[in-house]
């Protein structure tokens, strides 16, 4: 039996467990709301609650009064696959959307897949979209028909053209004034908080920054001395500050989940922390993210969690918080309630697996990764000659992430016992991916490469 029958089948009775046991949250007259605010390109390092000097205190704030997560992984280094995952609790490369979308796209996340929000709007949930979607942006695929009832913002990047806001699915600005994002969208949420108060509620908000072009408001330009990435952080901080007082004003407070994080590693300006790598890369610097939760009363107050847990875990930790009824198709993410709870550190799973495009490259399991693969150039750099190819590392190497965080030592030939642990875990997990990820990875796998340098890129 697969690893992933395995989960759906205790996904499956934690959802049912939820459902029926009296102790259950959902049991507890009106389920809560989830409202997700989802940055776009911002760092593990660009928070001050992470180590950043960008001043954040509402976030600082919202980590001291909830949970803040130290291995929390997107998943993908770039954006569209990165929010696949997050809206369907599935790998990218399962759920169809593995590569960036760009408006010259007729695709998006296909139909088949189900979302969180039309998971939750089949609970009863108002929903709303606010921000950068980025799974599609013809009619069928925009948040509309998505499970929200209603959608503002940006259907892709800042930086495509046309750079169009839209509310529902009609254009209303175009182009978008990027200056003005961050307020608009904030205003938009006060008010969907407000309309919806009396109901459970989802709100999603993708906000468009930090990814460039930037934009900040008057209010911020010129404010933070870390520039204008800075002063576009400390906006998004202000606009979280607004969102969590709006909840306390309408005595929400105790029955909302709030949750923070941001979709891939910092691109060209921001900060991964002490991790390796950025944006597109599967180093920790292009997928490991901040993660802040908060549900006074229900996740305790103050602490900082070390366990290992991915943003494809929010679809069936939300799904039996909200007792809702999860998707018929296979989760790769787990419920971590029992970390975000304080009930357990940390939670047996499956490795975790690293994919550039629909090139597996790494994977995660317990605190250590094994790299297999790499591109032959860094991601967003002229390609060499030849192309950009995604080649098999000669000597796969084995960083412990606990010890060395920054995976700039090769472990591998100490720990062959894990070296072959992770592999065979590997070799079990791809067996369950669509035929055109199996066939990229036996593809990779087939080609001679020579011995390079730990830590190098590989050349053919
Ligand atoms: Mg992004």
């Amino acid at each position: 039996m697969t690893t992933v029958l395995d989960r759906r089948r205790f996904l499956g009775a934690a959802g049912a467990a939820a459902l029926a046991g009296p102790s259950s949250l959902a049991a507890q007259s009106k389920p809560p709301n989830i409202v997700l605010i989802y940055c776009d390109d911002l760092g593990y390092g660009d928070l001050g609650c992470y180590g950043s000097g960008i001043r954040t205190p509402n976030l600082d704030r919202m980590a001291a009064e909830g949970i803040r997560f130290t291995h929390f992984y997107s998943g993908n280094p770039v954006c569209s696959p990165s929010r696949a995952a997050l809206l369907t609790g599935r790998y990218p490369t399962r759920a169809g959307v593995p590569r960036v979308l760009n408006p010259k796209d007729t695709t998006g996340l296909p139909d088949s897949e189900v979302t969180l929000a039309q998971m939750l709007k089949a609970r009863g949930y108002a929903t709303m979209c606010i921000g950068k979607w980025h799974l599609g942006h013809l009619p069928q695929y925009l948040p509309t028909n998505r499970g929200f009832d209603e959608y503002f913002g940006i259907p892709y990047s800042n930086d495509m053209d046309p750079r169009v806001l839209m509310h529902n699915t009609e254009v209303i600005e175009n182009p978008a004034v990027l200056e003005t994002l961050t307020p608009r969208y904030t205003q938009q949420a006060l008010r969907f908080i407000e309309n919806s108060k009396d109901r459970p509620f989802f709100l999603y908000l993708p906000h468009t920054y930090p990814h460039i072009p930037l934009g900040a408001s008057e209010r911020f330009r010129g404010k933070s001395p870390f520039g204008l990435y800075g002063d576009v952080i400390e906006e998004l901080d202000w606009s979280t500050g607004e969102i969590l007082a709006a909840l306390k004003r309408h005595g929400l407070d105790n029955n909302t989940l709030v949750m923070f994080s941001s979709d891939n590693g910092p691109w060209y300006q921001g900060s991964p922390g002490k991790l390796r790598g950025r944006k597109g890369m599967t180093w920790e610097g292009g997928q490991r993210v901040p993660f802040i939760a908060r549900f006074p009363g229900r996740i305790p107050k103050g602490r900082t969690c070390a366990g290992v847990a991915s943003v494809m875990d929010i679809l069936p930790t939300v799904a039996r918080l909200c007792g809702a009824s999860l998707p018929p198709n296979p989760l790769d993410g787990i419920d971590i309630w029992p970390m975000l709870s304080g009930q357990k550190p940390e939670l047996d799973r499956e490795a975790l697996l690293y994919f550039d495009n629909v090139h597996l490259q790494c994977a995660r399991w317990k605190q250590w990764k094994l790299h297999v693969a790499r591109h032959n150039s860094a991601a967003y750099s002229p390609a060499p000659q030849g192309g950009r190819v995604n080649l098999p590392l000669a000597q796969p190497e084995l960083y412990d992430l606990v010890q060395d965080p920054d995976e700039s030592y090769d472990v591998a030939p100490e720990r062959p016992e894990i070296v072959k642990e992770i592999r065979s875990r590997i070799d079990r997990l791809m067996q369950g991916f669509p035929e055109e990820i199996r066939k990229a990875w036996e593809q990779t796998q087939a080609k001679k490469v020579p011995v390079r340098p730990v830590g190098s890129y590989p050349v053919q």
